[in-house]
């Protein structure tokens, strides 16, 4: 049979060749990494392999027996890692092993900055795969075809690693891959089989396949017997084995074959049920947040498994959007192995693992919150701005989720997330009915919002939100624990203050027709012009409706590109400010007009609004300031 090699040179995506470059020098010191990728590479193939098969047996080419294999050749000075499973097509070997076919990659190498403790530590929240190869090999020799795909469309990958690699076709009996590293110089130790031995015992344990070694020849002349292939892994499924057998280096090299994680996991949790429905999951949730958790088209971390066998990645049916951040595996007993996502969007089986993995995540977060704070801030820090979609996504389990979220609040430590609702409730005065909140675009502007000052002299928490997400949040959690949630920059303030209310009392009395003056100035920028109990340092602030919509959230979704309409907020006044008295002393309606200009333009500064006049405020600023320099 005569093959045409159709040989050609092509370059490797720019990023790819950045990533390259960075991962060299940032991974050095953790080199024998790139063992574990290749064989985790090649488990995946055998996963994808077992999983085609399902539906097309010719596949197997009669050689069902699905295994990865480690050899080296001390005086060609190559290591080389062979698998029977899935393999590639020349299509196949120049999508992946030339670009990174992943979204995000653009946005996640201009993050990195030359700095090789940082870079290391997103390339591991990246994951490292295939090309870690290069930190050790200064060439790389790929051998594959695909299953089902004649011997003669073989395909060889050849490169350096410098920003190019070679296609060829060839003839190649082995359905599957081999990754051949030619080392560099200096790199001898993983021409030794006791290293590579436990390197694969360290990393990859737990693959559930056989990995093999070529072992000693025995004996000698006529008796000898050729070497054997010898497995030297324990080739069982990890989350098929009892808890209080697998130790916590085993959980977390499986986390990281799972999750393609550089780190160690935050946390795991290993279920067998048994009952209407059996299954064991192992879930786990990782300490940093990957690059991608904001991204769309990015993959779900769950892998799903039935009776052993790999059906897919990304089975995003099995734990909702808020979960999206937990990785790992879950292998049913019940599901049919045909299963296709379209059946998993609509079925009992998968409704009731997915309800019960949620309950089971929740409760392990409950305890770590209530045993391990620290560790609970951690986790805050890395996916509490995930988590805060749950109350609007999951209404069963809201006030579960509710009980997990913190925030930054008057009476904590800064801007620090670490107060719960409970927290709150609990230190909450006995004539307190509300949790009050504040919404803004940054912790300063929280911190330091007017609608504060009634709270801080009465001594009374704050909630101080400044998240994106917040404000729809408060959206999705009208109350907690039977108490209502309350913006302080929402309807009318009462209850709060006796003396202060009988002071707006009087003002309303003995000076009502400063209120109506004011809004003749502003006419229909404001609804309303009223006195207010709520400032003790300020002299205006503006407020929303009760329940309208609040000027925070007016200007997120404005800024999302949504058509909100403008409605007016009201201008309330502080009776007790000199700046206030000075205004009803002025009789010049010219300058009345500026003054009450003046007024409305600082308050809705310090609201987070913008000016519609930025200049003409200079201007009247400056006014003022020159009158006072005399
Ligand atoms: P990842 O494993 O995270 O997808 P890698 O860089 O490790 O990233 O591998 C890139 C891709 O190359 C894989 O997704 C797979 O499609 C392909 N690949 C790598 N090794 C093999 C192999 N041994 N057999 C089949 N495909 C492979
Ligand atoms: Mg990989």
């Amino acid at each position: 049979m005569t093959v045409d090699a159709h040989k050609e040179t092509l370059g490797f995506q720019t990023e790819v060749r950045q990533l390259l470059d960075l991962m060299i020098h940032s991974l050095y010191s953790n080199k024998e990494i790139f063992l574990r990728e290749l064989v985790s590479n090649a488990a995946d193939a055998a996963d994808k392999l077992r999983f085609e098969a399902l539906g097309d047996d010719a596949l197997y080419e009669g050689d069902g027996e699905l295994r990865i294999r480690v050899a080296f050749d001390k005086e060609a000075r190559t290591v080389s890692v062979t698998d029977n499973g899935i393999g590639m097509s020349r299509q196949e070997v120049q999508e992946h092993l030339g670009t990174i076919a992943r979204s995000g990659t653009r946005e996640f190498v201009s993050q990195l900055t030359g700095d090789q403790a940082k870079d290391s530590r997103l390339i591991g929240q990246f994951g490292v795969g295939f090309y870690s190869s290069f930190i050790v090999a200064d060439k790389v020799t790929v051998e594959t075809r695909r299953a089902g795909l004649g011997v003669e469309h073989g395909v060889r990958w050849i490169s350096e690693g410098q920003g190019e690699y070679t296609l060829e076709t060839v003839e190649r009996v082995a359905r599957g891959t081999t990754v051949t590293l030619h080392l560099r110089e200096g790199e001898d130790e993983f021409l030794e089989p006791f290293r590579l031995k436990s390197i694969i015992t360290r990393y990859s344990d737990h693959i559930p396949l056989p990995i093999e070694m070529l072992g000693e020849p025995q004996g000698e002349g006529d008796d000898a017997k050729p070497a054997e292939w010898e497995t030297v892994n324990r080739a069982s499924a990890l989350w098929m084995r009892a808890k209080n057998e697998i130790s916590d280096e085993e959980y977390a090299a499986f986390y990281k074959h799972v999750a393609h994680d550089f780190e160690d996991p935050l946390l795991h949790m290993h279920n067998r049920v048994e009952g209407k429905h059996e299954y064991s999951s192992l879930l786990y949730v990782p300490k940093r947040a990957p690059f991608d958790l904001w991204d769309r088209d990015r993959r779900q971390g769950i892998k799903l498994y039935v009776r052993r066998v790999f059906i897919m990645d990304d089975a995003e049916h099995l734990m909702p959007g808020y979960l999206r951040f937990v990785r790992g595996v879950i292998d049913s007993d019940d599901l049919p192995l045909n299963v296709s996502r379209e059946i998993l969007q609509h079925n009992r089986v998968i409704d009731a693992i997915r309800g019960a993995s949620v309950k089971r995540v929740l409760g392990r977060l409950e305890t770590l919150a209530k045993d391990e704070p620290e560790t609970y801030a951690e986790f805050w820090t890395a996916f509490g701005k995930v988590l805060k979609e749950g109350p609007g996504e999951d209404h069963e389990n809201r006030e579960r989720i509710a009980r997990l979220l913190r925030f930054a609040s008057t009476s904590g430590e800064g801007d620090a997330e670490t107060v719960s609702l409970e927290d709150y409730v609990g230190r909450m005065g006995e004539d307190q009915e509300k949790i009050y909140y504040v919404t803004a675009d940054t912790f300063a502007a929280a911190a330091n919002s007017p609608h504060l000052e009634l709270f801080r002299k009465k001594g009374i928490e704050v909630l101080l939100m400044h998240d994106r997400i917040d404000e729809w949040l408060v959206g999705m959690l009208p109350e907690f624990d039977g108490k209502q949630l309350q913006s302080v920059s929402q309807g009318e303030v009462e209850g709060l203050d006796e003396e202060a209310e009988k002071r707006v009392e009087q003002a309303k009395e003995e000076q009502g027709e400063l209120v109506s003056r004011v809004k003749t100035a502003l006419g229909d920028r404001v609804e309303e012009v009223r006195f207010t109990a709520r400032l003790t340092d300020s002299p205006a602030c503006l407020v929303a409706k009760e329940a309208g919509m609040s000027a925070h959230l007016g200007r997120l979704l404005k800024a999302a590109g949504q058509e909100v309409p403008d409605v007016p907020l009201t201008l309330e006044l502080n009776p007790d400010h000199k700046l206030v008295a000075r205004l009803e002393g002025e009789t010049d309606e010219g300058r009345f007009g500026e003054w009450s200009e003046l007024l409305y333009e600082q308050a809705l500064l310090s609201e987070g609004g913008q000016l519609a006049d930025p200049a003409g405020f200079v201007r009247r600023m400056n006014g003022l300031l020159l009158e006072l320099a005399g």
